[in-house]
């Protein structure tokens, strides 16, 4: 018998991954969590129907949205990461020589107990001496720290449930204001193909904050549509100025001092959004 799990994106397009085996089910207070083995990507973390990650292509997920902002700021010591209960940025993070302390805080304490058990190559990151985890709503904890990171990370699921407050003005504000004088944001913003609208909305929200505002963007199969975009806000450092020989060299799969510049290039129908 095949089993087949399949991720809707929209009334019209979905995509499906056959399974191995359903390795755990759970209703946690806050989603619908599930651990597959699927065959073509291998162990799948999924939240409410939607893939968060696979074993097989996360590292181009995770080194992306760590290196970039962390290799723009010259001394990015003090990391806060909201949401990615998975671990895997939590590792990127922790490989740059640099960072002090990484916090991460997520919402959801199930997600990172799942992770721990199922996922090992991404929870090693929780595992980091200078890795500290809050267990928490992280548009709370960025109103009650001011003045406090260097780089802001967030690594949330989609603009759904707990993780809405994450796309708004009032939450982009607020990590305005809980960056050091010279600090970054990032956050992952979801399919360029499919979510155009909310891309140039956020693109919007943050240059009205940010001097240096920047998208760039990945190719992630797990992801509908495979090219995915990030949205940086940054308060000094653009990441466009960055020598690539400035770029630490430490070990990853994706991220080269080549891809941080060639990121940001934008196919026409995209550029034209986000001006
Ligand atoms: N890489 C993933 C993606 O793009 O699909 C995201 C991975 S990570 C598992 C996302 C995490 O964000 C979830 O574990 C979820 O519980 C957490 N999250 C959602 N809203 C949050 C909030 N307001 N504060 C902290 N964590 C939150």
């Amino acid at each position: 018998m095949e089993l087949w799990f399949t991720e809707k994106q929209n009334d019209n397009f979905s995509v499906s991954y056959r399974v191995r085996e359903t390795l755990y089910v759970e209703k946690t207070p806050f989603q619908h969590l599930a651990v597959l083995d699927t065959v073509p990507f291998g162990r799948m973390l999924v939240l409410d129907g939607i893939v968060q990650t696979s074993v097989v292509d996360e590292y181009i997920y995770h080194e992306m949205i760590a290196h970039v902002p962390l290799n723009t700021h010259p001394d990015p010591k003090r990391v806060l990461i909201i949401g990615g209960g998975d671990g895997g940025t939590l590792r990127e993070v922790t490989k740059h020589p640099k960072v002090e302390k990484a916090t991460l805080v997520e919402i959801d304490e199930r997600v990172i107990a799942v992770s721990r058990k199922f996922l090992p190559e991404l929870a090693c990151g929780f595992d980091a001496a200078n890795a500290e985890v809050v267990i928490g709503d992280g548009i709370k904890y960025v109103a009650e720290n001011k003045n406090t990171f260097d780089l802001i990370i967030v690594d949330s699921t989609d603009p759904v449930g707990p993780a809405v407050g994450l796309f708004s003005l009032e939450f982009y504000r607020s990590v305005h204001e809980a960056l050091r004088e010279d600090g970054i944001f990032v956050a992952q913003t979801e399919s360029p193909y499919f979510m155009a609208d909310l891309i140039a909305r956020i693109y919007k929200d943050i240059s009205g904050i940010f001097p240096v505002t920047r998208t760039y963007w990945a190719c992630i199969p797990t992801y509908p549509g495979s090219m995915w975009s990030f949205t940086l806000g940054s308060k000094k450092y653009d990441p466009l100025t960055v020598a690539p020989e400035a770029i630490l060299d430490y070990e990853t799969r994706y991220y080269t001092p080549a891809i941080h510049r060639a990121c940001f290039a934008m196919p026409r129908f995209l550029e034209e959004r986000f001006k």
